[in-house]
């Protein structure tokens, strides 16, 4: 496996490495023709100078003059007559200025000029001047020592290694800290999420900061968290179900051994016949809302909106559970004065309604009254189902939208629901988009907003 730091490091050392030879090289090209440029211009001007003065004043005393004023700096200089003879020279190397002389007599150049030489090869940069002075002609040749522009190209050598040494050292430090800040964090990431795979939840992961790397470690912690919870969720769902059905199970069993019984007379055999299927429309609803359920986790049922009029909306429901209100002796009120359109899923909407209204009936005493209300507030539309029923404690509130969730664990079976109403209710209306309230008092009775 290779490291994702190496790989950084490595990409980023290639790339300076490339970037620093390249900005070494052309300093040094620069640095070392800038000043052999210089030199270049020098020697020109001071061969220019002595040949006015020669021009001007040629006599002994010139000649010796000009020798003796390039005697002992790096330039020397060199006086040959038209024929090519040394008429006066400071120290000058005898077969250098021989090959000099010998091209000077080949070429006869008329103007200043550079001998242009490899400064790197020769001892010399060379300019020649020619003079007439009267009946007296020649050229008068300088030379500058190369010596000190190959000291100079030393020194930049050398800096230029200490430089490129220096910043490898860099380079490495780091690759080190790069490996220390990138690396162990992802590796101990990986190793959390390996413990994650084998079940392992409780994942101890170092406090970064606050960037990329952070973030991904805190996804993680929430990850494990959530993990922890789903398992958690899971086990006590799959108990409550498994509970859930037990029970009528038990009771279906029960009812049908006694009704095998012989010396049963024919309305004894019927009574028990009917609680056995009682018992089975309860187990077939509670496998309903459990498919409900299961399919709202994985996200599988659609929601197909179309618009209608609330008030219809309202009036159907009604129609249709007056008679289980009208049996326990509850008084069921529509409160829609203004229609308006409901754009939803208008079966899934019935579903959230006619849960709302059976716990409504289920929670309420007789004679007590319960009101179905539909109005517009700002841009949502509200559905409200209010009882004067039994309440719900404040605690309990939060708790009653989960699945399996009953107030009353231990309530007898005449009751009914198996705590999976709210839980569709919640699923669907945030299917929807919408939200869904309770407000409560225990004693006075509940108010089911759903706001879409
Ligand atoms: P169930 O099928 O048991 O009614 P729900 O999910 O519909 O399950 O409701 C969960 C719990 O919330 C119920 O057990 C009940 O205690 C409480 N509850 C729901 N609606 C009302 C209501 N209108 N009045 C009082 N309690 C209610």
């Amino acid at each position: 496996m290779k490291k994702i730091s190496t790989k950084l490091a490595a990409s980023f050392i290639i790339s300076f490495l490339i970037l620093d030879t390249v900005l070494m090289v052309y300093l040094h090209q620069t640095i070392t023709h800038a000043r052999v440029d210089e030199e270049w211009d020098r020697l020109l001007e001071t061969g220019s100078n002595h040949r006015n003065v020669l021009e001007d004043n040629y006599n002994e005393t010139t000649l010796h003059h000009i020798v003796l004023m390039e005697n002992g700096s790096e330039r020397d200089v060199a006086i040959v007559d038209e024929t090519g003879n040394i008429i006066q020279q400071s120290a000058v190397n005898e077969d250098v200025l021989t090959t000099y002389i010998r091209q000077i007599q080949e070429e006869k150049p008329t103007e200043d000029m550079i001998v242009p030489v490899d400064w790197n090869q020769s001892p010399y940069l060379v300019s020649v001047h020619p003079y007439v002075a009267g009946e007296n002609s020649g050229t008068l040749l300088m030379f500058q020592s190369t010596i000190p522009i190959r000291q100079l190209v030393h020194q930049l050598n050398l800096h230029f290694i200490l430089a490129g040494g220096g910043s490898i050292i860099v380079l490495f430090i780091v690759y080190f800290l790069l490996s220390k800040w990138l690396t162990r964090p992802l590796i101990r990431m990986k190793e959390a999420t390996e413990q994650m795979s084998k079940g392992f939840y409780n994942v101890d992961l170092p406090k970064l900061a606050n960037d990329e790397l952070g973030e991904l470690a805190t996804s993680i912690r929430t990850l494990s968290n959530d993990l922890r919870r789903v398992k958690r969720e899971r086990k006590e769902f799959l108990s409550s179900v498994s509970h859930e059905m037990g029970t009528p199970l038990t009771y279906l069993i029960g009812y049908a051994k006694v009704a095998q019984r012989g010396g049963l007379d024919e309305s004894e055999r019927f009574h028990y016949v009917a609680i056995i299927e009682e018992e089975a429309e309860r187990l077939k609803t509670l496998v309903k809302n459990l498919m409900d359920v299961a399919q709202m986790d994985e996200m599988t049922f659609s929601v197909t909106k179309s618009e209608f009029s609330a008030q219809q909306f309202i009036q159907d429901i009604v129609q249709l559970v007056q008679p289980s209100f009208d049996m326990k002796d509850i008084t069921l009120h529509i409160e829609a004065a203004h229609d308006f359109s409901l754009i939803a899923d208008r079966m899934r909407l019935e579903q959230i309604i006619l849960n709302l209204l059976d716990n409504a009936l289920h929670y309420s005493k007789s004679g007590s009254i319960v009101i179905v209300r539909a109005f517009q507030e700002k841009a949502y539309a509200v559905l409200q189902v209010e009882d004067n029923g039994c309440g719900i404690s404040a605690e309990n509130q939060q708790e009653i939208f989960e699945k399996l969730y009953r107030v009353e664990k231990s309530r007898s079976r005449s009751f009914g629901g198996a705590g999976l109403g709210l839980a569709i209710v919640k699923e669907l209306t945030e299917a929807h988009g919408g939200t869904i309230e309770v407000q409560s008092e225990l004693g006075k009775g509940s108010i089911f907003t759903v706001r879409l």
